[in-house]
């Protein structure tokens, strides 16, 4: 048996988790069961994953096992936004290859698809809006990103609109930003919310056990799952627990255990409404990555998420939970001035699997063992993509999408752990720095 190097431990002050209706959390398996299919993490790949193993195979028991509850791990506490269009970052255009970019846009409308699909279907509370996103630059470097992105996206033939500073109060209230890109296939998601609908409205053969952490296994013609009470072996193991798969012992050395970390205000004032002004709801991704993202929420809070840090076993720190709540009151203030008086009801941090080439993972680990993990930080269209992808190639099925992924690369190596470690922190702080204004 191998030893789970680390277990989750987000911490407890998601508001996302605690603002979404509370549902009948299932009970953690005991005993010892035996199961042709089993998914491990129940964020949005594991959760598409083990739906469309169970719509494929109706006569098998596809067993769902999640850590903690779900709703509360990074499904639950990302910003929510369920992102249609490629940006890669690494591309002068952030478009890049024009074949490569069209395909990935087909994947994540794929996922954000399927998204609207079920929260349609089962009319799940969880203030979807198909708004569009703002990509908003305050400094001479961000303009120039959306200048290149605006070429990529003509490229691509994808609609936006160049919103110039002056407009921009009409939009999302404040006047902080020199420049926006507007983009308007995004849809805007409460995250926990979303998750915690899906996992009450799967397949009759998906059993789902929450509270139920991994902490050994061994591999072979069937993969041996152990935990505090008891154990599962599976016919097929699918690895959805993005960074941890790494605990499992697959990908060592290729993910990178990042947080980032988020503030939600506490419902504004209708007074406070009118001083802000703009759109009922919306949602800005800073130009630069290391910069500061902002949503209005439909239920009238205010978001923030920016900083990093790198949480080399993947579990919660407090300390950086109160150096960022104050990050995070700055980059309000110096946004919203008109808005004084209204504090943050809470603040948390999520993890994020990154990888140095920005690559998932897709396809088989081991023999019997298949995975879909390394979200990149887009996780919502993606990994609800890839998760039900990862079902169809194992029911058989090709398509193009499944070809694209099962063809990237995936994560590549880094340098060795104190290496890596002293230059990842130093380019965590370098970019936060660098994001001047934007951050
Ligand atoms: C603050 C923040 C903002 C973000 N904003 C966005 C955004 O706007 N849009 C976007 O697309 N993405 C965003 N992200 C990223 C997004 O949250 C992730 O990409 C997404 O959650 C990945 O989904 P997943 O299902 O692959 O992994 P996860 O959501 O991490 O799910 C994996 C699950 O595996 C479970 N697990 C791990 N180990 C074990 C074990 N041993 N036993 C049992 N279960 C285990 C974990 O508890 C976890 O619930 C953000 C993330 C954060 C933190």
């Amino acid at each position: 048996m191998i030893k789970i190097s680390s277990l989750p431990a987000d911490d407890t002050t998601c508001g996302w988790y605690h603002l979404s209706k509370g549902r009948q959390i299932k009970l953690p398996h005991t005993g010892h069961t035996h199961a042709r299919w089993v998914v491990v993490g129940a964020g949005f790949t594991g959760l598409a994953a083990a739906r469309q193993l169970a719509l494929h195979f109706p006569d098998d028991q596809v067993v769902l096992l999640e850590a903690q509850e779900v709703g509360y791990g990074s499904s639950g506490r990302n910003a929510g936004f369920a992102i249609d269009l490629p940006h890669d970052i690494g591309a002068e255009d952030y478009i890049g290859d024009i074949g490569i970019a069209r395909t990935t846009l087909k994947l994540n409308i794929s996922g954000q698809s399927l998204l609207k699909d079920l929260v349609e279907r089962y009319q799940i509370d969880c203030q979807m809006k198909h708004c569009g996103k703002y990509q908003a630059a305050v400094e001479p470097r961000g303009i120039a990103v959306l200048e290149a992105y605006r070429r990529g996206l003509d490229k691509l033939e994808q609609p936006y609109q160049m919103i110039e500073a002056d407009e921009l109060p009409e939009h999302i209230g404040t006047h902080f930003y020199r420049k926006a890109l507007f983009t308007p296939g995004t849809s805007l998601v409460q995250p926990s919310a979303l998750v915690k609908g899906l996992a009450d409205h799967l397949p009759a053969n998906v059993t789902l056990y929450e509270h139920t952490p991994i902490t050994d296994v061994a591999y072979g013609a069937q993969t041996v799952l152990k935990h505090a009470n008891g154990s599962i072996t599976a016919d097929k193991l699918v690895l959805t627990t993005n960074a941890f798969g790494m605990s499992f012992g697959f990908l060592k050395g290729r993910m990178l255990p990042v947080f980032t970390y988020a503030s939600l205000t506490r419902v504004m004032t209708d007074e406070e409404q009118a001083r802000l002004g703009g759109k009922p709801y919306w949602g800005v991704i800073p130009a630069d990555p290391f910069g500061t993202t902002v949503r209005r929420t439909p239920d009238n809070r205010l978001l923030i998420r920016n900083s990093f840090s790198f949480n080399p076993d993947g579990r919660a720190n407090r300390k950086f939970i109160d150096r960022f709540a104050a990050r995070h009151r700055d980059a309000f203030t110096r946004r919203f001035p008109m808005l004084p008086n209204v504090p943050f009801e809470y603040t948390w941090g999520g993890a994020l699997a990154m990888s140095r080439n920005h690559m998932g993972f897709f396809g088989e680990l081991a023999p019997n063992v298949y995975g879909a993990l390394c979200c990149n930080g887009l996780g919502v269209t993606r990994g609800t993509a890839t998760g039900k992808l990862l079902a169809d190639w194992l029911a058989g099925e090709h398509n193009e999408l499944i070809d694209f992924v099962r063809k990237t690369p995936g994560p590549n190596a880094n340098p060795p752990a104190p290496l890596m470690s002293l230059g990842l922190n130093m380019n965590l702080r370098w970019g936060q720095y660098r994001a001047g204004k934007e951050s």
